[in-house]
């Protein structure tokens, strides 16, 4: 099969975990006999440097025109860099919302599981890490309070400030949809996460889901308040497969399930839209503290990549045989500076990738 892929490095760490990325990518072409055509654009602080914009519509354009994007990381030290001094819509971070509105990218995908190999990074007691954890966010990206009407006034002398959280039924279906499809790839269970007590806007999300899940009969669904879902991932985290989400709430869940995780350095992500089109980075950020050491850790860049075959290829036999060449070279201990624990075999970000490409 021949794929079109854009590639974005982006600043800091970026190009150096695309690059391995790619390595990877090109020895799932060679054994697999498909070929991957990658075309290179610009987003973020260096696309500020060139064109003095964090992303061109040319740019755009060729994202748009191929099957799925690879994206690095992009971004500066927020508090020395040049780029955070310019208006808030000319900023690094700017390319990433223009490109999630122009590719329509709305359901975000983050995995979350723990590798027995980095048991040692997980915050939580070994009794409730039992045999390890392994679930998907399905988070809303581009609706709910962060994308509602919001104001700062005055009234009658006292400063107040409204956001607003709206969904419609639309909006809410078709992200549903995605769990659903998404929880038939894996164990077939969906926990939908509310606030129904109190919101209006989680009432009709609850009876929209419940609409969609009559067309998964396979799939468990169950419904949790926002708050119970907080507690219950680090109480018992194993009960998980699929949670699904609006905007603000998959934001949090994301990050206290990446913390329970161990490293960033692992933790990829996926953004969709209602094609098979999508862009697939890791969770982490661009690392300037470490950038052009040969120091980062490509494993989430890599797994992103993973993903960006099963979902927007249906690669899975691929998919799978990059995330076991991860496990295998877990298991053969070695470590990037992040993960590293004694005994282990230490590894710069080339070697890691080099010996992931290896396994397959
Ligand atoms: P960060 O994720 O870049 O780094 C946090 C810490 O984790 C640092 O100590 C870093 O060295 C380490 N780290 C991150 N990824 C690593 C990897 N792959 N291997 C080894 N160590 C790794 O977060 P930050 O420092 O808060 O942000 C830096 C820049 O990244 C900022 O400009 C921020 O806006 C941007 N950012 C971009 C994205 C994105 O591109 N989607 C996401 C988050 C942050």
């Amino acid at each position: 099969m021949e794929k079109k892929i854009t590639v974005i490095k982006g600043d800091g760490i970026g190009p150096e975990i695309v690059t391995e990325a790619q390595k990877v990518l090109d020895k799932v072409a060679e054994k697999f006999g498909h070929k991957f055509v990658y075309t290179d654009i610009l987003m973020g602080g260096c696309s500020i440097d060139k064109y003095g914009v964090p992303l061109t519509d040319e740019a755009v354009e060729v994202a748009k025109n191929s099957d799925a994007v690879l994206l690095g990381s992009i971004g500066g030290n927020t508090s020395t860099s040049p780029w955070y001094k310019l208006a808030p819509n000319l900023r690094p971070e700017a390319g990433l919302l223009k490109i999630r509105k122009e590719l329509g990218l709305f359901a975000n995908l983050r995995p979350a599981n723990l590798y027995p190999e980095l048991r040692e990074a997980c915050p939580l007691k070994d009794e409730i890490i039992g045999d390890g954890f392994d679930m998907m966010i399905m988070r809303e990206l581009t609706g709910g309070l962060y994308f509602g009407a919001r104001k700062t006034e005055n009234v009658d002398g006292v400063e107040t400030a409204v956001d607003t959280l709206t969904y419609n039924e639309n909006e809410i279906r078709r992200i549903a949809i995605r769990g659903f499809d998404i929880a038939m790839k894996r164990r077939k269970k969906v926990t939908s996460v509310d606030k129904a007590n109190v919101l209006d806007s989680s009432r009709l999300w609850r009876k929209v889901v419940n609409e969609v899940a009559k067309d998964y009969p396979e799939v468990e669904l169950e419904h949790m308040l926002v708050d119970n879902c907080a507690m219950q991932l680090v109480r018992d985290p194993k009960q998980f497969d699929v949670i699904l989400t609006e905007n603000m709430f998959g934001d949090i869940l994301s990050d206290e399930a990446a913390m329970i995780s161990g490293s960033l350095g692992m933790l990829a992500s996926a953004s969709l839209n209602d094609t098979k089109f999508g862009m697939y980075e890791p969770s982490h950020g661009s690392a300037p503290d470490i950038a052009g050491q040969d120091k980062a850790n490509p494993i989430a860049t890599i797994l992103s990549a993973s993903m960006l075959l099963r979902f927007s290829f249906d690669m899975d036999k691929e998919a799978d045989a990059v995330d076991n060449a991860v496990k295998k070279v877990l298991e053969a201990g070695y470590r990037t500076g992040d993960i590293m624990s004694e005994g282990m075999k230490l590894v710069g970000c080339k070697e890691m990738g080099s010996l992931v490409a290896d396994m397959i």
